[in-house]
């Protein structure tokens, strides 16, 4: 099995006061190192359309802001659109009880509660992990194919440098071909 991702997100502690809270979409994307805190997906692929979601969903919060850059997640739209405002504990300060409910993103307990079969595929490891899971629709098979993508990315970078010192020279050029033609199309992906 592989780990579901292979850092722990990281909000600095931001405490400027902005007048909406997408006022911060860029410190977040730059926190999440352009990845969704829920699914780990990169944004650059068009599936993905990213957004802002409240950690603690809108209509719970009592005494944190609406703009409080600790309650902010960068996510893609699926993850946002499928945990809406779902909190069952409908607390601000509980997040989670009996197996039910979420772990915030920049939490390294977060990460424990999934893992990865060897496609990439996100699996649940814990009770409270499969909760979470069929919420923000984990199983979908855009993150298994956007995990695949930057696994492919690494290993023609690592095929690149190999053939650095290769001979055959028929043979590189049409690796190279394929190389940027592969290139080719993911960019197009991103860009539409
Ligand atoms: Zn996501």
């Amino acid at each position: 099995m592989i780990p579901f991702r292979q850092e722990t997100p990281k909000r600095r502690d931001i405490k400027t006061k902005v007048t909406k809270y997408s006022d911060h979409k860029n410190d977040l994307k730059l926190d999440y190192k352009c990845r969704c805190g829920y699914c780990n997906d990169i944004d650059v692929w068009r599936t993905t359309w990213y957004e802002i979601d409240h950690f603690v969903p809108q209509k719970y919060l009592k005494t944190i802001e609406e703009t409080d850059y600790s309650n902010l997640v960068y996510a893609c739209r699926s993850c946002n659109n499928s945990k809406r405002a779902h909190w069952p504990t409908e607390n601000e300060f509980i997040h989670h009880k009996n197996d039910v409910g979420f772990i915030d993103p920049c939490n390294d307990e977060y990460e424990k509660q999934f893992q990865r079969d060897n496609k990439g595929r996100i699996l649940h490891k814990t009770l409270l992990g499969k909760w979470m899971y069929y919420k923000l629709k984990l199983h979908k098979p855009q993150h298994e194919i956007i995990w695949q993508i930057e696994e492919l990315d690494t290993l023609i970078e690592e095929c690149e440098k190999f053939l650095e010192n290769f001979h055959n020279e028929a043979l590189k050029e049409r690796l190279l071909y394929l190389y940027r033609e592969y290139r080719n199309y993911t960019k197009q992906l991103g860009s539409t």
